[in-house]
This record gives C-alpha cells, sequence and structure tokens, in this order.
C-alpha cells in the first residue's frame, strides 16, 4: 500500500496542489462524503488512471443538509476511507473539519436556476445550492485538475458542470457511470439504513427506470405515458413510502420535453424506511 499523506487545513492543501502542478503533475480531485464504497473507489481508480497525483475530499458538509435530515447519523467511517484511499493510490485525501471549511457561515449563496429549481429543488430545497458552495469552495483550494463526480447524482452532476463553465474555473469535470449492486440497486452510502427487508425492496427504483426507458425504447414520446408507467412500478413495492418524483427530462437542461426527443434522462427519488434514495437512467430518441 502506498503512502497517503493527510491535509486537514485549505493551506495545506492548497500547498501541495500548488507543489504538485510545479512539478507539471495533473491533478485529480474525488470530491466525496466519506464512508466510501464501490462507486466512489470508480471515481478515485478513474482519477488514478488518468492523472498523475489525484486527492480525495472526504467533508460531510453541513450546508447541503436541510434540518431534520440525516447530517448527524450520516455513515462515517474515516480509517477505513483513508486505507481504502492509500490502497487504491491516491496521493492526498483532503478531510476539513467544518470549521476550516467555513469559520464564518458562509452568506455566499449559488442559485443555479432553472437546473436546480426541480427534482431535488423541490424536495431539498437548500441541497444543491450547499453543493455548489462546497464544490466551489474544494475547486478553489485544488486549483486546476480534473474532478471526477457520479452520474449517480445527475442533477449535481449537471450543476457542477455549470459551475465550472459559468465562473471559468480552470476543473474539467468528468462524469462517471453509476455503479450498481448486482441487482441493480445503485450504490450509496444511504443504502446502510435499510434493514434487509427494505434492502431487497429497494431494486424498485430501478426498475422503474428500466420500464421507462424501455417504453421510450417501444416508441412511446407522451411525457405522462413514461412518468405513468414509473410511478406505477413504484407504486406496486410493499414497503416503499412516499415518492418525491418519477420523471422522464432532457438530460442535459433537466426540463420537461414533450414529445420527448433526443437525449433524455428518468429520474426517481423515493423515500424507503429510514432512506431517501435517488437513481437514474439514460434513453435516446433519435432526432
Ligand atoms: P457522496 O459521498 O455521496 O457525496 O458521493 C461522492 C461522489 O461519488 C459523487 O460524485 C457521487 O455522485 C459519486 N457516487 C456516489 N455513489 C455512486 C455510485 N453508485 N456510482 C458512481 N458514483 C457514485
Amino acid at each position: 500500500m502506498s503512502d497517503v499523506r493527510l491535509l486537514g487545513t485549505v493551506g495545506d492543501a492548497r500547498a501541495f496542489c500548488e507543489e504538485a502542478r510545479a512539478r507539471g503533475a495533473v491533478v485529480g480531485l474525488v470530491p466525496t462524503m466519506g464512508a466510501l464504497h464501490e462507486g466512489h473507489l470508480s471515481l478515485l481508480r478513474r482519477s488514478v488512471a488518468e492523472t498523475d497525483v489525484t486527492v480525495v475530499s472526504i467533508f460531510v458538509n453541513p450546508l447541503q443538509f436541510g434540518a431534520g435530515e440525516d447530517l448527524e447519523a450520516y455513515p462515517r467511517g474515516f480509517e477505513d476511507d483513508v486505507r481504502l484511499c492509500a490502497a487504491e493510490g491516491a496521493e492526498a485525501v483532503f478531510a476539513p473539519g467544518a470549521a476550516e471549511m467555513y469559520p464564518a457561515p458562509p452568506v455566499t449563496n449559488l442559485d443555479f436556476g432553472e437546473l436546480s429549481a426541480p427534482l431535488e429543488g423541490v424536495h431539498r430545497p437548500g441541497h444543491l445550492p450547499g453543493v455548489g458552495v462546497v464544490v466551489a469552495k474544494l475547486f478553489a483550494i485544488v486549483g486546476a485538475c480534473r474532478a471526477y463526480f457520479g452520474e449517480k447524482d445527475w442533477q449535481q452532476l449537471a450543476v457542477v458542470r455549470r459551475l465550472a463553465a459559468d465562473l471559468s474555473l480552470p476543473v474539467e469535470v468528468v462524469g462517471c457511470p453509476t455503479v450498481r449492486e448486482p441487482d441493480g440497486l445503485a450504490l450509496s452510502s444511504r443504502n446502510a439504513y435499510l434493514d434487509p427487508a427494505e434492502r431487497a425492496a429497494a431494486v424498485v427504483l430501478q426498475r422503474s427506470l428500466r420500464a421507462g426507458a424501455a417504453l421510450i425504447e417501444a416508441g412511446e414520446r407522451r411525457t405522462g405515458a413514461v412518468e405513468a408507467a414509473m410511478a406505477e412500478v413504484l407504486a406496486s413495492a410493499p414497503l416503499l413510502g412516499p415518492v418525491d418524483y418519477a420523471c422522464v427530462v432532457d438530460a442535459a437542461t433537466l426540463a420537461p420535453r414533450e414529445p420527448l426527443a433526443g437525449e433524455l434522462r428518468l429520474l426517481v427519488a423515493a423515500h424507503l424506511g429510514g432512506a431517501r434514495l435517488i437513481d437514474n437512467l439514460g434513453a435516446t430518441v433519435p432526432t
């Protein structure tokens, strides 16, 4: 196992990345909230393969949790995380405390307009603005880099791409495919909240997405018909709690399309036991 540098302060992280770039190294950044699983590791492996120096950030960002959400309960496993980062070839782990990242509560607010208003924006109103601030800070601290994000969080990926483009940040955002369990459930730190019966039921999210995508594949072009089919599959799961959304939208703008055309994304979010699960899948209608 190679050594991994532990960086606890903004200054140390900035100095580490500047020194790497001064040597001509391309820096890869993998932002996470820890409790690392194979989904995170797929990002890390891609960064190690495509860049010279990989920095994994581990920070449970209070700003992106709403009141009554699972900030306190969020799974944490710092020592295992560092061990995994070292084993996979990361050069550094940046793990600042909350007071280091936010010496004062930020008053800067990032609004991503039509990109952050629907979907998660409806059900977790402060979430994407909170993600935006922490990602902007990470990009400012790490500097020019390639940054790896999962398609698992499709709306987050869309927002982060626009953040980098709109503000001309020297960051190339790389989206990586969702890593799934053998039954199709997307890996997520929050799957740890599921008991065995809930875990078995969780596959319904993926089934709902597949049902919607299959209808589109079969020629359905009405948004409502696809969304109704997705909702029907979700309704068939005995344990599933409230469904926040089951939608098909334009993959890039996240706006509704009627009739369905071009690159589309099907997205679902639903509560199951103590967890809120999200997933998404792509579909294409040739134009
Ligand atoms: P998180 O720790 O949940 O904030 O996730 C950190 C990064 O890992 C984000 O870019 C996520 O989209 C990504 N990620 C989480 N789960 C998966 C997964 N199952 N497959 C691919 N990427 C993932």
